[in-house]
């Protein structure tokens, strides 16, 4: 339930709300908007009576969240969220940030190139993976601890936030030590033990949507970082499992204008697992911006050639700064700017 001030109520009336919800057992979240308050009601069980609140003094509306998924939701927070994983990094506003690096960590010479060349092309963000989700237990698995502080050492050399991801619960309060934003891979956006534990962390969360997973799956997975009280959530399309086996995945443009309906939270895109191919990644990419996204994250490889994991699907440097200078075409025409300046810009 969600219970919509008028805009002349006074904090009287919007703590005589919170304070009469406390009373009905639930807990209040106000949430002060643009022009008015609203305050949301958590835990509903269905057998919240309304009419105590809806009379009260300065009480405009009340409304009831259908959806399973509530603080996630547009019905919930009409504007939409703006997550600052850094000071000037910031995914959901008009700014398109782009988060590029290598799939994984994979030794201090290959990260600090890849962080020096993404940057002067215009990144603002470093990914690179050290605890690596991989299909088989026989390939490579991530750097580990040591591949945390060759990011937190290319952090120092460049200055660019760091995205990168954890894969449990253990691995979270590691990972939250070094990440500016942590990422949930695919295959673990149901992992509601691990959504949780990042929830009560607090940092940012980037959530990749399941290979099989619908959007209301991943909201509600969303809804798990939310109800511990952590807002700070990027959702991020990667691309489904498909029957056409011409590309790795079945990239889902349209969840991103389907996302900005249902929710407030902002999407990027991952043009790379999407496709899977690197003469693929620069079309997508060049597609989601214009579709809407709120950022992209892209796999660059200073030698895809000798990459440990995902070379295939990963840019050249080259190839990048290309993408850089095609996007920020691309977001003008949306009115949206892509964030950085490149090396040698005025
Ligand atoms: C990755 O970002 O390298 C990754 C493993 O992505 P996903 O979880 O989308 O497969
Ligand atoms: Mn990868």
């Amino acid at each position: 339930m969600l219970v919509v001030m008028s805009n002349t109520a006074t904090k009287a009336d919007i703590d005589r709300v919170c304070e009469t919800i406390r009373t009905m057992g639930y807990t209040p979240v106000a949430m002060p908007g643009s022009s008015r308050t609203t305050v949301g009601l958590i835990g509903n069980d269905r057998r919240v009576d309304s009419s105590l609140v809806a009379e009260l003094p300065g009480v405009a509306q009340v409304i009831h969240v259908s959806n399973l998924y509530k603080q996630v939701s547009r019905e919930w927070k009409s504007d939409g969220t703006i997550v600052t994983i850094a000071p000037g990094v910031s995914f959901g506003g008009a700014a398109v940030p782009v988060i590029a690096g290598p799939c994984s960590v994979e030794s201090e010479a290959q990260i600090l190139e890849a962080a020096r060349g993404v940057k002067a092309a215009g990144a603002v963000a470093l990914r690179g993976g050290a605890f690596k989700p991989r299909s088989s237990p026989y390939s490579f698995q991530g750097m580990g601890k040591q591949g945390l502080e060759l990011l937190a050492l290319a952090k120092r050399e460049t200055g660019l936030a760091i995205v990168t991801e954890a894969m449990d619960d253990e691995g979270a309060h590691l990972v939250a030590e070094v990440a500016d934003l942590i990422q949930i891979g695919a295959r673990n956006m149901q992992n509601y033990s691990l959504l949780k534990t990042v929830g009560r962390i607090g940092k940012p969360v980037l959530l990749k949507r399941g290979m099989a997973a619908t959007i209301e799956d991943l909201l509600l997975s969303a809804e798990y970082i939310l109800s511990e009280g952590n807002q700070q959530v990027i959702l991020c399309e990667r691309g489904l499992r498909s029957f056409d086996a011409t590309a790795r995945n079945l990239f889902d443009l349209t969840a991103i204008p389907v996302v900005h309906g249902l929710s407030h939270l902002p999407i990027v895109a991952d043009p790379s697992h999407g496709t899977g191919r690197r003469d693929k990644v620069t079309p997508m990419a060049r597609a989601a911006v214009a579709a809407g996204a709120d950022g992209l994250i892209v796999e660059v490889h200073p030698h895809p050639e000798r990459a440990l994991s995902d070379g295939a699907q990963s840019l050249t440097l080259d190839q990048f700064t290309e993408l850089m200078r095609q996007l920020r075409r691309v977001a003008e025409a949306v009115d949206r700017q892509v964030s950085g300046t490149p090396a040698g810009a005025a």
